[in-house]
């Protein structure tokens, strides 16, 4: 076949307009205000090398840890809360509260900093979140949060690295 065959055969079944239509739509992207994330993929053994266990665990297995295992648990510093696996910044510290968990807990993301997916890990249907550039498990949101989000979200503390405010 003819690469003109193929581009024929291509727009007969309408897909060259589909690719069109994506061309078009990339560059209102850059006109969006919040930032494009980069997603970062590694393979499992890129990530072994790059994690602690403790991390790897939790954030690439979706582990859980131990609560009140974590020194973020009484950080109460200005500053911001990162990813542990590629360093995106999640978290606020004037949106940490004590939530008494356990768990490093926060009513709020930055925004567009973590995507969220329905588990069953528990049987009944919890939200998990994961960092929107890596895709690493964080921990879960809960309703039972503070105002004006209403939202807890319950963080391992092993994923996050606090970058402390400069004085
Ligand atoms: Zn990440």
């Amino acid at each position: 076949m003819t690469r003109r065959q193929w581009l024929g055969l291509l727009s007969s079944l309408g897909l060259s307009s589909l690719s069109s239509r994506a061309a078009q739509a990339a560059p209102a992207d850059t006109k969006t205000a919040l930032p494009r994330i980069e997603p970062l993929l590694l393979t499992n053994a890129q990530w072994r090398q790059r994690l602690t266990p403790a991390q790897y665990d939790v954030l690439r297995e979706e582990g859980t840890e131990r609560p009140g295992s974590s020194p973020l648990n009484t950080e109460k510093r200005k500053g911001t809360y990162h990813c542990a696996g590629c360093g995106l910044a999640l978290f606020a510290s004037s949106t940490k509260y004590d939530s008494g968990t356990g768990w490093p807990s926060f009513f709020d993301t930055l925004p567009s900093a973590v995507q969220t997916k329905r588990d069953f890990h528990l049987v009944l249907p919890r939200t998990e979140y994961h960092c929107a550039r890596c895709g690493g498990h964080h921990g879960h949101i809960f309703n039972d949060g503070p105002k004006p989000t209403g939202l807890r979200y319950c963080n391992n503390g092993v994923a996050l690295k606090f970058v402390p405010e400069a004085a």
